[in-house]
């Protein structure tokens, strides 16, 4: 084994992702569902650090939105991609320090965790001046998690499969979201079982036509009247007061609300940013602020910082 490092200390920025469209099929045997989705990744970010240390192992340290609830073991996302990009190019993981500063909500139904172990995959390949491809990095992606792919692509793309099958989307402008982070998180898979239960034959796999369209043309109005998430009902059985949130934004001006994912995070669409500035002021009174953030979307997948 040996260890390539050219440059100590590699940044990199990932964001979280929405999905303007969710579909999900039953339940297969090997447990997961399918899925056809539309990603948009959108102006929130995690920060990922990695840095060649003198120390034994792979360390982690995580800080920032909810860092209390991640792991800073083997567990973590992050060190997983780590060490399977080490797993495949023989590299000695010894003394690789991770450092994690959160800005995507923990079990928010944003993709957070695949978002670090995207920025780990592209952050390590650099510090250990790895010679990989695209196609190497986007299988690596996809063995670590359904969302790991697109964090590294970003922009606005449709899945299909688990949800790795990467088709990018080319659409018009950019769209202005007011995000409502949930007071706590929500399991995913609990989601999923609480799916099974209501909709044991699974949902249509298939994108509304209408939402394709109205990604390349027409007024956003059109986009917000075609939104779908499938995994809503399940979240919202889990968590009713949810469909409170999702109604307040309207109430206040949003042209739609969505769940983002498996929720809880409430995503708005709004008409444009002084629309945007209007909603997450209105929602800041009677949310805690930092429950409400605006974003923007589409925007790039993983980048190297400085
Ligand atoms: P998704 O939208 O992909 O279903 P999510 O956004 O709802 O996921 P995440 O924040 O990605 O949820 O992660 C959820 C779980 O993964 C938590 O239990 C968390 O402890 C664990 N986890 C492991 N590594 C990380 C990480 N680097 N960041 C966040 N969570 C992590």
């Amino acid at each position: 084994m040996v260890s390539q490092v050219v440059s100590n200390r590699v940044s990199v920025r990932v964001p979280a992702k929405i999905n303007l469209a969710l579909a999900v099929g039953p339940r297969a045997d090997d447990g997961y569902h399918p899925l056809t989705t539309v990603f948009e990744a959108v102006s929130l970010f995690d920060e990922l650090q990695v840095e060649a240390t003198d120390a034994a192992g792979i360390s982690v340290k995580v800080t920032g939105l909810g860092a209390e609830h991640v792991p800073t073991d083997p567990r973590n996302l992050a060190v997983q991609a780590a060490q399977l990009l080490a797993d495949t190019f023989e590299i000695d993981t010894d003394g690789l320090a991770i450092t994690i500063r959160k800005g995507i909500p923990v079990s928010g139904g944003m993709a957070g965790g695949s978002a670090d172990a995207a920025g780990a995959l592209l952050a390590c390949s650099v510090l250990w001046d790895i010679d990989i491809d695209a196609d190497e990095i986007r299988a690596l992606a996809a063995e670590l998690g359904s969302d790991v792919p697109f964090a590294l692509l970003g922009g606005t793309a449709i899945g299909t499969g688990r949800g790795t099958e990467l088709v990018p989307v080319l659409n018009r402008g950019r769209r202005h979201w007011v995000l409502v982070f949930g007071e706590s998180g929500l399991s995913t898979a609990e989601v999923y079982r609480r799916f099974d239960e209501l909709r044991p034959d699974g949902c249509e796999l298939e994108v509304p036509d209408d939402l394709m369209a109205a990604l390349t043309a027409g007024p956003v109005t059109k986009l917000a009247d075609s939104l779908r998430n499938d995994l809503a009902e399940a979240a919202l059985d889990l968590r009713p007061e949810l469909a409170d949130t999702l109604a307040e934004g309207v109430d206040v001006g949003a042209l739609a609300g969505l769940l983002s994912g498996s929720g809880p995070t409430c995503a708005f669409l709004c008409a444009d940013e002084s629309a945007a500035i209007d909603v997450s002021g209105r929602l800041s009174r009677s949310l805690p602020p930092d429950r409400v953030r605006r974003v923007t979307g589409p925007v790039p997948g993983a980048r190297l910082l400085g």
